[in-house]
């Protein structure tokens, strides 16, 4: 036996082992521009992309601690709905489903793909509706339709804004026609926390489409969207196809749609909450918190000495 022969399967050992101690999840490759990131740093980032800014995908959890005031919030008992009231199955029964998808990274018993919390952001009462994208890719069932709802019951209980965060590819096809009339329930619920005369505040995430914008995702006071979100209704292929025309490349992005009026700004998440106190400042404080100076009113209107020259008609 040579001295090779004798020393390799000890430097195997040593190999294997060594691989064995590093997950595979302490680094997280960017979609977009392909650099690894540490998992660490990409937290302490809100899931930003360190190198070239991309917006990966954040948790209900991290999304409340992040938007509240010191990180602090309750969350709410999910409402109690039927399980699966279709009895649908396609390849797998769809309570299978439901099971494997609440038994995934320590969700509450009955949670679904909304979770509902309540606190104060900038010192304001706010219920934070927030999508869970990693349940059913945030689909609204009856779960999220309740959610909704309960949440701006909740808003008008305590006479706070109501701030609800989609990110969801839109109604739950297991559910058929019922996952459909949540969006009236969810539109007419939102309709209270209006007459209730509280601020209504959209924070539109990748991707808010389908059910969800075709509702109460659009009925927001204030659309706020983060930086290359997709929102829009049915898919950019399908309506190609159906128009038979080309759409511009960046279509349904968030850029696009502040350009055409249906989002009223792209907010950096790091830049989120303190625009979000900005704002329902603006909608909750009507009244500044400090005593109005009135302007002197010689300074006001300087008489003018000289007649004003007359403006020039504009050309037409
Ligand atoms: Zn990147």
């Amino acid at each position: 036996m040579s001295w090779l022969e004798r020393i390799r399967p000890k430097i195997r050992a040593l190999v294997s082992t060594s691989t064995r101690e590093v997950p595979e999840n302490l680094w997280v490759k960017c979609p977009a521009c392909g650099q690894m990131i540490f998992h660490r740093e990409l937290a302490a980032n809100l899931y930003v992309c360190t190198h070239c800014g991309h917006h990966m995908r954040i948790g209900p959890k991290d999304r409340l601690a992040h938007l509240f005031d010191g990180g602090t919030f309750n969350t709410i008992e999910p409402p109690k709905v039927p399980v699966d009231p279709l009895r649908f199955r396609d390849s797998k029964r769809y309570s299978d489903r439901l099971k494997e998808a609440q038994g995934k990274e320590g969700r509450a018993p009955g949670q679904d793909a909304i979770v509902i919390a309540h606190g104060t952001i900038g010192e304001m009462p706010a219920v934070v509706a927030c999508f869970d994208f990693g349940f059913m890719g945030g689909s609204m069932g009856i779960a999220v339709g309740e959610g909704i709802v309960a949440a701006a019951k909740l808003a008008v209980l305590q006479q706070a804004a109501l701030i609800v965060v989609p990110s969801s590819g839109g109604a739950r096809m297991q559910e058929g026609i019922l996952s459909l009339m949540q969006m009236p329930r969810s539109v007419i619920a939102i309709d209270q926390v209006k007459e209730a005369g509280l601020p209504y505040i959209v924070l539109m995430t990748n991707p808010t489409t389908g059910g969800v914008s075709a509702s109460f995702a659009m009925l927001g006071d204030i659309h706020i969207a983060e930086p290359g979100a997709m929102v829009g209704f049915a898919g950019k292929r399908v309506i190609e196809e159906t128009i038979r025309e080309k759409l511009p490349p960046e279509f349904q992005s968030a850029e696009f749609l502040v350009e055409h009026g249906m989002v009223d700004m792209v907010v950096a998440r790091k830049d989120l909450r303190d625009t979000l106190i900005r704002v329902l400042g603006h909608l909750m404080r009507p009244n500044p918190p400090a005593e109005v100076i009135p302007f002197p009113a010689e300074q006001a209107a300087p008489p003018p000495t000289e007649p004003q020259p007359s403006l020039p008609a504009p050309a037409r």
